[in-house]
Parts: C-alpha cells; structure tokens; sequence
C-alpha cells in the first residue's frame, strides 16, 4: 500500500494579526511544485508583487530540473551549459555549501532521487545493486562551474531543488527592496522570509509546523529568512515503512539521523535553504557541532522523541505554542 503526502499546507504558516492601515497586496501562487503566499505592503505593493511573481517564474523557468526548457534540464542531458547570471550565481553558493557541510549537501544527488520517484510520482524502493550504482554518479565536486559555464561528467545530474526556493527568497527581497518595498513576507512552501518588519513596526511571527500537524512554536522575526526541512513535508509508505525525500547521499536512502525537522534562521534565504537539508542529514549532535563552527545562522531541531532544541540565538524569539507548550525545550550553548 502506497501513500503519498504532498505536504500542502507550508511547513511554515504565518500567524498574520489582522493588519489594517497601510496599503497591502497579497497573491497566492503555484510554482516551483509548491503553494506560494506573497503578502507586500506599501504604496507602490501591487506593482512590487506583480513584477515579484514575474521573478518567481523566470526562476522557476532557470532552476527546474524536470522543466524541459530550464538550464539545469539540458545540462543535465548535454553534460554542459552556458548559465544564466542566476543559475550560475545560485550553482556557484550551493556548491560552497555542498563543501562546508562536507557533502551533507550535495546537489548532484539527482539520479537517486528520481529513483526513489521524488521528481516523477513513481515511488518505489531501488534495491542496494541499483542504489550503489547510482551512488557512483554523486559528487558534488564532478561539477565544474567556470564562470558561467558548467561542465558535468557522464551520468551526473544536478537537482537544485534543495536550495532553489531559497534563492528565490533572496532574489525576491531584493527586488522588492527595489521597488522601494519597506514590509513584506513571502512563504514559498516551507520557506519564509521577510522584509523588514510589520507595517506596524512588530516583528513578523511565523508558526513551525509540528511534525504531526498543528504547530509545535513561533518565531518572531525581522528581515530574515525561516526555512524548514522536515520528514512528513514529502513522503510515500510502502510496506509499513515511511520514506522520506531528504536523501542521505553517502547511503542514497533517506536520512534517518534521528531528526524530524531542521529549521534555519538566518539573513541568506539560500543558506538557510542549504542548510535545512543539510543538518536533517546530519542529526542533532553533527548539526549542532557544525552549528559550533559558524556564526552565520541559528536553527530549530525536533528530534523524533518530539524533543525541540534551540540555538542561543534564538532564546528571545522562538516560543512553543499551543500543545507544546509545556514540553521541554532545551537551549543550546556554544
Ligand atoms: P528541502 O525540502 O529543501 O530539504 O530539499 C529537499 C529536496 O532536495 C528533495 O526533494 C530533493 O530534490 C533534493 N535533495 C534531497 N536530499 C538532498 C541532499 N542530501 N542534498 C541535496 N539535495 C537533496
Ligand atoms: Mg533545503
């Protein structure tokens, strides 16, 4: 019996206060295989969000990796591409990514994920011959970024989609900026990121998804993005098992490191983006010892005891909520 949950709902959902006042401008879209919410204040907010849903779709059309026309779909099948200012610039960081977290990440994991029918809807459990086979085929550091020229070996593939919703988010706090946009947030899937505060001066407050539905806390936040990886987000069942599509790529099976859900504080929508994928793959104690090393994000870990850690930098602005509110909730030191 197989099963498949396409997590509908973002990982992520916004508690919006009512808010009243200032001009506002609100599209929910699809793109990227996921539900889109932009919500943009100010005078100029509905020429801003028409030309920020432009953006997500010329993204959409780069990034794809099933997308016939994108960038990444005929470097996959010609083993080279000129790329796009984008692809290039959002290639060139995941690439950075996939080498500080020691291949946690790693954006050529393609061939392994449409094996287990993560971009196809096929699901099915590819055997251990298959798997070591493919296996073969991912290494992050077989692809040559040159400029914006992009070579790949024979059989490796690139899937983006680990980071492209990130990059997205920055791409869109950037030209909303642009656009002369003081307060806005956008949710793309489990991704949230904001510009500036609310139209009222308060921080934004953005729900974490409890892995077994409802909501397990609140972050408050200011100019930064809020991304989650979590296990129940896209799954299929098979034989009393659950599969996940979060890969570890040294098993090419999905991680189960203990974890069900990583979310990333931080400035960058694309690190956050990289990172919740990575550390998933890491489990708690790798994670919050990378974590140790860097100064350039905070994160959330709900382990599948449904215990929830935080990062110091978060102690002011994270609170459980509703029926979670009486857990335990440890803080990580340095
Ligand atoms: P996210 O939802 O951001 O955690 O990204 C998960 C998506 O990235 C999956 O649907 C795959 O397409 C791809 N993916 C899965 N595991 C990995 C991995 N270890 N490194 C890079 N991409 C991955
Ligand atoms: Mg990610």
């Amino acid at each position: 019996m197989r099963r498949l949950c396409l997590a509908a709902a973002a990982a992520c959902l916004l508690l919006l206060a009512a808010c009243a006042g200032p001009e506002s401008w609100e599209r929910e879209i699809l793109a990227m295989d996921t539900v889109m919410k932009l919500t943009i204040y100010g005078e100029n907010a509905p020429q801003a969000g028409e030309a920020a849903v432009d953006r997500i779709q010329e993204l959409e059309g780069l990034l794809s990796v099933t997308g016939e026309d994108s960038e990444i779909y005929a470097a996959n099948h010609t083993g080279s591409a000129q790329l796009s200012p984008d692809a290039a610039a959002l290639l060139d960081r995941a690439l950075t990514l996939c080498r500080e977290t020691g291949g946690a990440l790693d954006v050529t994991i393609y061939p392994v994920v449409r094996a287990w029918g993560f971009t196809t809807g096929a699901y099915r459990v590819p055997d251990d011959g298959e798997l070591t086979a493919l296996l073969e085929r991912v290494d992050y550091r077989q692809a040559a970024l040159e400029g914006d020229r992009l070579t790949l070996p024979e059989g490796v593939e690139l899937d983006l989609g680990a980071v492209a919703k990130g990059y997205t988010g920055d791409q869109l706090m950037a030209l909303l900026a642009r656009e002369g946009i003081a307060s806005a947030i956008v949710e793309l899937g489990g991704n949230v990121q904001a510009l500036g505060a609310k139209p009222d001066g308060s921080p934004w407050r953005v729900a974490l998804q409890a892995p077994e539905g409802g909501y397990a806390g609140v972050l408050e936040i200011v100019d930064k993005a809020v991304v989650t990886s979590g296990g129940y987000q896209r799954y299929f069942e098979q034989d009393g098992e659950i599969y996940w599509h979060i890969i570890d790529p040294a098993q090419g099976r999905p991680a189960r490191s203990g974890l069900q859900s990583v979310t990333i504080v931080a400035d960058e929508g694309t690190l956050c983006d990289g990172l919740s994928t990575a550390l998933f793959v890491m489990g708690r104690e790798e994670a919050l010892d990378f974590w140790r090393t860097r100064n350039d994000f905070e994160c959330v870990l709900i382990s599948e005891d449904n215990t929830v850690a935080i990062t110091e930098g978060l102690e002011e602005s994270f609170s459980l909520y509703g029926d979670w509110e009486g857990r335990a909730l440890e803080i990580i030191r340095r």
